[in-house]
């Protein structure tokens, strides 16, 4: 008996080795002396980890679900970043948190949206700023990978081929469902093609698709949804006969669950902006969001479900 216990817990040990090493939690005695590029959130992380391929190794600060505007960064995040080679962030003040963090790390860092033109919010405190969402548009998305590949070329000079080939293999397909989402959200009836979300997150989404945008709130950072901006929405709702809202995988969607049951619009279903979900959810990576996101608008919107 105590012979197997002692075989347990060391198959227990192992584990946990196992799934340290897997994780960010991974120290550089793990054997992988790859570069470390840390990114802020997992959209970012994905889209690095394409253009990087398997030279470097890319992690997200932030966790699949989890808010990225409003993060607190931990003590573990400062150790963690000040072992990364590179420290990149989406920048258009997404990442609120983000210039008190990287005051603290040695890594150079590098502003993914550079050389994007911003959309301006329209509403709210925010009024006027750019809105941060960029890569809700994936033809954005061709001027973030510019900048990933020109900043890894920087890190790892001797790989910078291998990133020029994934950049452009990886725009090509940017390019594919920046034309499948325009061409499922085509199907719109005129009289359907208002976007009504939790967070104004899909000005360039919507502006892309040729959509009407309409939410409860422009920028996470104050989720609470006002009585006066939840009552807005509602007579958005009706006036313009919208027959299905939406609310995003990271933010509580019981302010628009009162739209619902004040105009009986559908609840349309869950959009992914601000985070991946986890390997096995519905958006593992950042195209599958985009996929997801306009196949539920589009099925919603047309009353076929997503
Ligand atoms: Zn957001």
């Amino acid at each position: 008996m105590p012979k197997l216990l002692s075989v347990l817990s060391a198959a227990a040990a192992a584990a946990l080795l196992a799934a340290g090493c897997g994780g960010t939690g991974a120290t550089a005695s793990d054997g992988d002396d790859r570069p470390v590029v840390l990114t802020t959130f997992t959209v970012l992380a994905d889209i690095a980890a394409a253009v990087a391929g398997d030279h470097l190794r890319v992690e997200s600060i932030t966790k699949p679900g989890a808010e990225v505007h409003g993060y607190e960064p931990t003590p573990d995040d400062v150790k963690e970043a000040a072992r990364a080679d590179l420290v990149v962030d989406n920048g258009l003040g997404l990442e609120a948190w983000f210039t008190r963090f990287v005051a603290e790390v040695d890594a150079p860092h590098v502003v993914v949206s550079d050389g994007v033109h911003p959309v301006p919010i329209a509403e709210d405190a925010y009024a006027g700023k750019p809105n941060p969402h960029a890569w809700m548009s994936p033809l954005n998305v061709r001027t973030y990978v510019d900048n990933l590949v020109t900043a890894f070329s920087g890190l790892a000079p001797a790989h910078a081929g291998d990133f020029r080939a994934n950049g452009e293999r990886y725009r090509d397909e940017l390019q594919r469902v920046h034309d499948e989402l325009v061409a499922a959200l085509a199907v719109l009836p005129a009289d359907k093609r208002a976007l009504v979300t939790c967070e104004g997150a899909f000005s360039y989404l919507a502006r892309d698709a040729g959509l009407t945008e309409r939410y409860l709130w422009a920028v996470n950072a104050e989720q609470q949804a006002t009585p006066q901006q939840v009552a807005g929405v509602i007579g958005f709702v009706r006036a313009n006969a919208v027959p299905a809202v939406f609310c995003e995988s990271t933010v509580s969607d019981a302010p628009m669950r009162q739209v619902v049951a004040a105009t009986g619009a559908a609840f349309g279903g869950v959009l992914y902006v601000d985070s991946l979900s986890a390997p096995d959810g519905p958006v593992p990576t950042y195209l599958d969001l985009l996929r997801h996101d306009a196949r539920t608008i589009a099925g919603a919107l047309t009353g076929r479900a997503g």
